[in-house]
């Protein structure tokens, strides 16, 4: 669209095109996704806040009788300090908990800000930290910048210090807080927290809201199962990984539909371009003409389109588990697509 728009944009309309070589080419992953976002902290009930950013990671924050725990970090000490200080404006109780929902670099490399007792994870997160940490938060860091501001406040990897198989149950006083592992999505760690007394669901990147899924780790297959057994608890509310509180049971079940319907359409039209014998760059070409249309509006999708279809084209074909992303492997499949 920029290419063949580019005489009128740049003189016009130059802050679509910067810095100046975007309109030349389409830039990588969200390098070129620079502007702020505007914050919200929103009171889903005493027990229960929301950190969203306009589709920027989300975090959530529960609050219980004697502790606070947060679900995950933001990505640098410096952006959790931003947490920490709406966290004060509501208590002043100790943070003694954070929860990664799952291992992503931009979710859990904020975590030494809380200095909490413990950092919870699912065995599956705990097991991709030590395959694919190190070069995940390599690549996430290149994908997209503004996301990781002040990076060189991030001491290394987050290391759980509490991993939990299935579920694990933590009451803070009288306050239950269920952690589970529904099943496999976003990734095969997909941790999510519920808070049964006020059916208050906090879902990671297993469900997003006027944001685009990135699937580039996600198992296509189990993904729509696993959002049925979110919707089986029946939420009232909803904090997504990404976009707004979800404060009504109609905008959870909008959040839930609009998520398994791209991650389904997505994935049965890379299985059928698959089927066919088309190649990767033909499918990619084919399922965004597709997609647009439909998705085109919702936050990141330029970002994660060329991920989701190369993750999809794998598992549709020989990858059962997601490859490995590295900085390299990122350049390589996107020089590929979008060429
Ligand atoms: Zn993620």
């Amino acid at each position: 669209m920029w290419l063949s728009e580019f005489g009128t944009l740049c003189e016009s309309r130059t802050f679509v095109c910067r810095p100046f070589e975007d309109c030349m080419t389409k830039s990588f992953a969200s390098q070129a996704d620079l502007n702020e976002k505007l914050i919200s902290f929103d009171r889903l009930s005493e027990n229960a806040y929301a950190y969203t950013a306009q589709g920027d990671p989300n975090t959530g924050i529960v609050i219980g009788d004697n502790a606070v725990l947060v679900v995950d970090t933001q990505a640098t000490p410096v952006m959790a300090g931003d947490v920490i200080e709406r966290i004060r404006t509501v208590t002043d109780k100790p943070i003694k908990y954070v929860l990664l929902s799952h291992y992503h670099a931009v979710r859990v490399l904020g975590a030494t800000a809380y200095a909490p007792d413990h950092i919870i994870a699912s065995r599956d997160t705990y097991d991709l930290i030590v395959e694919r940490g190190e070069a995940d938060m390599r690549s996430e860091i290149e994908r997209f910048p503004r996301l990781f501001r002040a990076v060189e406040s991030v001491p290394g990897l987050t290391w759980p210090t509490l991993v939990f198989e299935r579920s694990i149950t933590l009451w803070l006083g009288k306050l239950e807080v269920q952690i589970l592992q529904l099943g496999r999505g976003h990734t095969k760690g997909d941790t999510v927290l519920w808070l049964p007394k006020d059916r208050i669901l906090f879902s990671g990147d297993l469900v997003e809201f006027d944001a685009t899924p990135y699937a580039g780790d996600a198992y296509y297959s189990d993904w729509p199962t696993t959002l049925d057994a979110v919707a089986a608890l029946q939420p009232c509310k909803l904090v997504p990984g990404r976009g707004a509180a979800l404060q009504t049971p109609e905008q959870v079940a909008a959040g839930l539909a609009s998520t398994r319907s791209f991650v389904t359409e997505l994935y049965a039209a890379v299985k059928r371009g698959a089927a066919a014998g088309k190649d990767l760059q033909r499918i990619y070409l084919e399922v965004a003409a597709e997609l647009r249309p439909k998705y085109g509006h919702w936050v990141i999708f330029d970002h994660c389109l060329p991920f989701d279809v190369a993750r999809a084209y794998d598992e549709a074909t020989e990858f059962r588990d997601p490859r490995i992303w590295t900085t390299e492997r990122d350049k390589q499949m996107w020089s590929q697509l979008e060429a």
